[in-house]
């Protein structure tokens, strides 16, 4: 059995195409189903619905051969146990800094201030203020980051963006951009190596089907 983990949601909802193009329509709307496991069209293939942030893990430890995951969070991962053979080029956005509009943020960061942020991407972002010699106050969120500058909780978020009207409708704006980001196919290298003669077929296929 080959499985691969991917989340509901955007992934899926982008994912949908090429998964029925390569021969792997689920046999369900994972959508509408509770089932966690789903068979495809292909009975050695079934997908496996997991959190977002949770897919690197199960083909990190081999509970997944394959998996789809968004840069942003592979890099959030590190990606250590894994590899990632294919830009899918779907779930297309930005990793941005984004502050209340009227912020000066320029002048925040100038001054060596402490400048408090609130993510859901906590080594990310440290790493890329870090890099800027710029320091922070980290605060965890699991969601809803655009809130955070709103009631006062932090000066600035780390979140994704595509078309900025979340952004926009909480008054916030991108003041800088820190990672591009789009989902990837990811293998278990060890998987790759004991089933390469189902696994690589497969990622050829999704690598055609990309193109
Ligand atoms: P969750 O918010 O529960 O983690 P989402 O479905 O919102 O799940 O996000 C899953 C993945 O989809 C993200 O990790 C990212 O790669 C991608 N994604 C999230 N927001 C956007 C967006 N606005 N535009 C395109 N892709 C996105
Ligand atoms: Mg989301």
């Amino acid at each position: 059995m080959i499985s691969i983990a991917l989340s509901k949601g955007r992934i899926l909802e982008e994912a949908a195409p090429l998964l029925a193009s390569v021969g792997l329509a689920p046999r369900e709307d994972p959508e509408r189903s509770r089932k966690l496991v789903i068979a495809t069209r292909r009975r050695d293939v079934r997908l496996i619905v997991v959190r977002a942030s949770d897919a690197p893990t199960y083909v990190q430890y081999g509970a997944a051969d394959l998996g789809i995951a968004g840069r942003d969070v592979l890099v959030e991962h590190g990606g250590a146990g894994l590899y990632q053979p294919l830009d899918l080029g779907i779930a297309n956005c930005r990793m941005v800094v984004a502050v209340r509009r009227g912020f000066d943020y320029a002048n925040a960061v100038r001054q060596g201030a402490r400048l408090r942020v609130a993510t859901k991407y906590v080594q990310t972002t440290r790493a890329h203020f870090a890099a800027k010699g710029v320091h922070v106050d980290l605060i965890r969120l699991y969601g809803s980051m655009e809130l955070a500058p709103i009631v006062g909780l932090a000066d600035a978020i780390v979140d994704l963006v595509s078309s900025g009207k979340t952004l926009k409708a909480n008054h916030l704006v991108a003041v800088e951009d820190i990672l591009p980001v789009s989902a990837r196919l990811i293998v278990n290298p060890a998987a790759l190596k004991a089933k390469r003669d189902r696994l690589q077929p497969l990622i050829d296929a999704f690598a055609k089907a990309t193109r």
